[in-house]
């Protein structure tokens, strides 16, 4: 099979281009129309087997997880899906890979009419990069987008899960896959759900949209991701440990984890695509509404300072050492 028959049979499909896709996969460049009043919201996450992702995944997870790692970079933008581009590298043009890939990336971009429009595809070590682009209206002037640099001092910092989903649940899986830890079913299967198949926040950023004050998705960690907020927007804040780790504690059923381990997964965990956001106190009327419609649960976990830094306490408010570190390619 040639590179043009792998994209017309696994890639290209025959639906018709929706409002803002012009022209999708097949010419030079697709074309994307905007719409008056609208920023386009762009991002693109790369994903790297052995790195990214372990070799025994299957193909129709990672179709999912690969879209859905750059969907909840819009969700945390409160931008609304509109399209995307694959560019993949492949060892080899593996017919039975290819149908569950596709099948997984596009039952997932689907539900959220978000078009494929265009792709590179060559061959070498399996390696995956989406593009989105997303839609973010402007009012009087003034991005709707959800930014990392809007948190105030005053504002309270929540924290989006489920009532079954939490921060943590992926890394634990990754401990189990790691050998450091044993969970009983269902609590893996759960566990490895939320690691192989994440679900992007989109319709909570969306309706976040004019209520938070700032916003970020968590891939790296809880804590870490939380101190890209205070850096861009120059505050400080304080994380109550217990608020983060309880809820987890009775999601996971299972009694065999200290509390300092169960902190460590919830608080530095990665791979979650939860979003945590800021809010001014006033906002806190509104999110149980939110938090209905959107059928998440949003936990509250601290508060902006103007003093810089991040403070941690425990659930006696007495303070806690932040050695959570979340996770750095770079570092070892
Ligand atoms: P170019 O020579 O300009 O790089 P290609 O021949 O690589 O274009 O691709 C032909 C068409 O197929 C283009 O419209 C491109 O966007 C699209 N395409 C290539 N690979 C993929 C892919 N993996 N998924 C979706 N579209 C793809
Ligand atoms: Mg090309």
């Amino acid at each position: 099979m040639g590179e043009f028959d792998l994209i017309a049979r696994y890639f290209q499909r025959s639906t018709p281009p929706g409002d803002a896709v012009a022209l999708g996969i097949g010419d030079d460049c697709a074309l994307l129309t905007p719409r008056a009043g609208t920023q386009l919201a762009v991002s693109c996450d790369m994903l790297v087997e052995g790195r990214h992702f372990l070799s025994t995944v299957s193909p129709e997870a990672l179709g999912h997880k690969a879209l859905a790692v750059n969907l909840s970079d819009l969700a945390a933008c409160g931008a609304q899906p509109l399209a995307c581009t694959l560019a993949l590298a492949l060892p080899r043009a593996d017919e039975a890979w290819l149908e569950g890939f596709s099948r997984g990336l596009f039952a997932l971009a689907d539900a959220h009419g978000c078009a494929l429009i265009g792709g590179d595809t060559t061959q070498g070590p399996l390696t995956i990069c989406i593009t989105v682009f997303g839609e973010v209206p402007v009012v009087n002037g003034k991005s709707q987008a959800l930014l990392r640099s809007g948190a105030q001092a005053g504002d309270d910092i929540y924290v989006s899960g489920t009532t079954t989903d939490h921060v943590g649940d992926a890394r634990l899986a990754l401990e189990v896959f790691r050998g450091s830890i044993s969970l009983p079913e269902p609590a893996f299967a759960h566990a490895r759900a939320r690691m192989e198949r994440p679900t992007p926040r989109v319709a909570l950023g969306l309706a976040l949209r004019g209520v938070a004050s700032s916003a970020i998705d968590v891939s790296d960690g809880l804590l870490g991701d939380l101190s890209h907020i205070l850096r861009r927007s120059r505050v400080g804040a304080t994380v109550a440990i217990n608020s983060v780790a309880a809820y987890a504690r009775s999601t996971w059923a299972t009694s065999q984890f200290s509390d300092k381990f169960v902190a460590g997964m919830c608080c530095a965990g990665g791979d979650d695509y939860e979003l945590v956001f800021t809010a001014p106190p006033s906002a806190r009327s509104a999110l149980p509404a939110i938090a209905a419609a959107t059928r998440t649960v949003l936990t509250r976990i601290g508060s902006i300072e103007a003093q810089p830094g991040l403070r941690l306490v425990d659930a006696q408010g007495l303070g806690v050492a932040n050695d959570f570190a979340s996770f750095d390619h770079f570092k070892v």
